[in-house]
């Protein structure tokens, strides 16, 4: 299909799932192999087959980064006010077909119609930011005692694999698509298996674009066979990678003989929210319960920044659970404000978590084990938010990055404990405070081993800034001038006078 129109139509007129193809050197193409494996990927609000995701095989990933290869050589030396204008338009076309990629993203991931509209405006964003960006962009020369002038000379790095998960597909894909190519890079692209919808959709966004041929290449498949294939490839200069710890460890096991490539890696989080009593006080309560909730509901709890480990200083622990279950009863209604869980593996998943948290005797304040589920056709992956209280702090339930509707809430005892009990933890993605203490908010913001804090606001975002974590959380960071670190290599110049 060379339009979205058409390309919806088709979609929604199929009796049977069929295969969304690879965007390949500005064709939408099939797989050149008979033998290729098709995966199946699930509507996660009914359970039933939505499409079929094709998983490329290495000699199609390497056909596609030599197209990649090809582009280089000419869009890593078109002048950055064309390279903007590309940029420009892509925005101005994804804006257009907003409500398309919405529904698809709703449909895909299995997120609230709401929440995907929110972030295919920030995909939009993300290619308006960078199309300016690039235009401002100024070189300082320094004299050195008048003996020698230096200056810093930057160009792009090279052919990027860009792999991203399924929380926020079309967001997190575009999040490096834009910056990459911005910076004069081209790309293959690998979005997840279970969320290829709106990557599919994007390719033929690019298409219409007039994005020159092999900029931007999207290829489909699983992680074993396709993920690890692209980011091990001798012909990738770099990988922005976006995922869980565990895979970022396998890219970094897999590429470790090979010094120059240049990896970005944004991984898992089990992020802390600190209560300090103040944030209780009614003229701030109401805040606190809905930024605390946002923070650990939103998008079912599938975000790397959603703070899933609640505490809470002890003066007010009592009073905070009471008002915050109800909060986040009447706020978060399946299938109205809050969707269904990924994919039936993730349901599998979350659900083993909640089986321990009854098996350790915590206390369900609301919520509770869901049904078991081993096969597609039962009606979707629905899991109640839930609100666990009475666990260990050595529990998994603590520890393990759990990535669906499910809070714990445990007191401290003093700012010094709060600290120590955030900091408790192998990752260090991101934290939020709430209290109206300015001084503490600093001191205790600057002691968090986070690459985020929010500070009486969560998830507030501007593109310049460095996004990314600490600990097993990753390395790099991306957004604005970091994101220029990742895609070029520089190169200081002393030109003797
Ligand atoms: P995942 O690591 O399983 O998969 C992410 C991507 O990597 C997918 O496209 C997958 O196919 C691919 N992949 C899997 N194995 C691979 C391999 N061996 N080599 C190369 N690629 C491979 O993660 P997920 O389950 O899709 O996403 C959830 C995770 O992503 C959570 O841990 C979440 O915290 C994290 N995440 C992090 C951020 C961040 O910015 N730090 C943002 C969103 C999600």
């Amino acid at each position: 299909c060379d339009t979205l129109e058409k390309a919806n139509l088709f979609i929604k007129s199929l009796s049977s799932p069929a295969s969304l193809a690879n965007y390949v050197a500005g064709e939408l193409e099939l797989p050149s192999s008979p033998q290729t494996r098709f995966i199946d990927s699930f509507d996660p609000k009914t359970g039933n087959l939505l499409y079929k995701v094709l998983c490329t095989q290495e000699a199609d990933i390497e056909t596609a980064i030599g197209h990649a290869r090809t582009a280089f050589k000419t869009w890593s030396k078109t002048p950055r006010v064309e390279r903007s204008r590309h940029l420009r338009r892509i925005s101005e076309l994804l804006e257009d077909h907003r409500e398309l990629f919405a529904v698809w993203e709703s449909i895909d991931q299995g997120k609230t119609i709401d929440r995907a509209r929110v972030e295919v405006d920030r995909a939009i964003s993300n290619f308006s930011y960078f199309s300016t960006y690039i235009l401002h962009e100024q070189t300082a020369a320094r004299m050195i005692d008048g003996v020698a002038l230096t200056y810093e000379h930057r160009s792009p790095a090279g052919v990027f694999a860009l792999i991203s998960p399924w929380n926020m597909p079309l967001y997190l894909l575009t999040w490096k698509i834009a910056p990459c190519i911005a910076f004069g890079c081209t790309a293959v692209a690998k979005p997840s298996e279970i969320t290829s919808m709106t990557a599919y959709l994007l390719g033929v966004l690019l298409r219409k674009a007039g994005l020159p041929p092999g900029v931007v290449n999207i290829v489909l498949g699983d992680g074993p066979t396709t993920g690890a294939a692209l980011a091990a490839s001798p012909s990738i200069d770099g990988v922005s990678f976006t995922g869980g710890t565990q895979t970022g460890i396998a890219i970094r096991r897999n590429t470790a003989h090979q010094i120059r490539k240049h990896l970005s890696l944004e991984l898992g989080g089990k992020n802390p929210t600190l209560v300090f009593a103040d944030a209780m006080q009614p003229e701030s309560r109401e805040r606190t319960l809905r930024i605390a909730a946002s923070a650990a509901f939103e998008n079912q709890g599938e975000i790397c920044l959603c703070g899933s480990r609640i505490y809470v200083e002890r003066a007010v622990y009592k009073l905070f659970v009471a008002e915050f279950a109800p909060y986040v009863a009447t706020k978060y209604i399946l299938g109205k404000t809050m969707g269904a869980v990924a994919s039936l593996q993730h349901y599998q998943k979350i659900r083993g978590y909640l089986d321990l948290a009854a098996r350790e005797k915590a206390t369900f304040v609301i919520g509770s084990v869901p049904a078991v589920m081993d096969k597609h056709d039962q009606g979707g992956y629905w899991i109640q938010p839930t609100i666990l209280t009475d666990v260990s702090k050595d529990s998994a339930l603590q520890k393990d990055e759990i990535f669906g509707p499910v809070v714990t809430i445990s007191p401290f005892e003093d700012e010094d404990d709060a600290i120590r009990l955030a900091n408790d933890s192998e990752y260090g993605l991101a934290a939020v405070l709430l209290t109206n203490d300015a001084a503490r908010l600093r001191r205790v913001g600057e002691q968090m081993m986070a690459g985020l804090v929010w500070a009486n606001c969560w998830l507030v975002r501007e593109l310049g800034t460095p996004f990314g974590g600490m600990k097993n959380s990753g390395t790099g960071r991306e957004g604005g001038e970091y994101s220029r670190d990742v895609f070029t290599v520089m190169r200081t110049l002393h030109l003797g006078t």
